[in-house]
């Protein structure tokens, strides 16, 4: 039996999922992306017996953080959030410890590896525990994050998708930042076989299919 559960709750009206990773041992919780609703957040953690010490944030869009000034008045905690994106989070100022690709955040025994993947955003970070990958906005059950909107690079995207999520395992769960698709969950081998954004082996059909070029 695995050391950890990651719980998956979707809150507010853009289908965002925020997720809940335990350590059933210490029952210390780490909360990636908290959009919405601060109150529903903390009942997670509360109702599954965990308190949280950590919140993780794949990126600084408004919806993935927008319930974070309100969690940080009901609890302390140390934010997780890309150096380069770490500036635009003034709701938690006093709480950020900046991080980079690489680094390793312990919960207990678990171990949740940051793995920095640029294209959505330029500080866009992914949360790898055993053969999980919490993905935030960069790779999507079929699809992957927008590279329009200020900030986004579609070819960092490229780079991110194929040169670092598809080396994962293909075993490795997919637990994805909205819930656009059929299922909750996918894992790498299936993105591999399906996802058109995996699909494309080069740069220029990646970049075609993505910005419609
Ligand atoms: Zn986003």
């Amino acid at each position: 039996m695995s050391q950890f559960e990651i719980i998956q709750k979707e809150i507010g009206p853009m289908e965002n999922f925020v997720y809940l990773i335990g350590d059933k041992q210490t029952k210390k919780a780490a909360i990636v992306d908290p959009g919405w609703d601060a109150e529903a957040i903390s009942k997670m953690a509360h109702d599954a017996g965990y308190s949280i010490t950590d919140i993780l944030v794949s990126h600084t869009h408004f919806d993935h953080v927008n319930a974070l000034g309100d969690l940080l008045k009901k609890l302390d905690a140390t934010v997780h959030v890309h150096k380069s994106e770490a500036p635009y989070l003034k709701s938690a100022q006093g709480n950020i410890k900046p991080s980079e690709s690489g680094d390793v955040l312990e919960l207990g025994s678990t171990k949740i590896r940051f793995i920095h993947t640029p294209g959505h955003t330029p500080g866009s970070q992914c949360f790898h525990v055993d053969d999980n990958l919490i993905s935030g906005d960069t790779l999507f059950i079929n699809g992957c994050g927008r590279c329009d909107l200020p900030g986004g690079n579609p070819e960092e995207m490229y780079e991110s998708l194929h040169n670092k999520l598809m080396k994962l395992k293909d075993t490795t769960t997919l637990y994805p930042g909205h819930n656009y698709a059929a299922t909750k969950t996918s894992t790498i081998s299936k993105e591999k076989e399906n996802n058109p954004f995996m699909l494309k082996e080069s740069l220029e059909d990646f970049l075609r299919l993505r910005m419609g070029l």
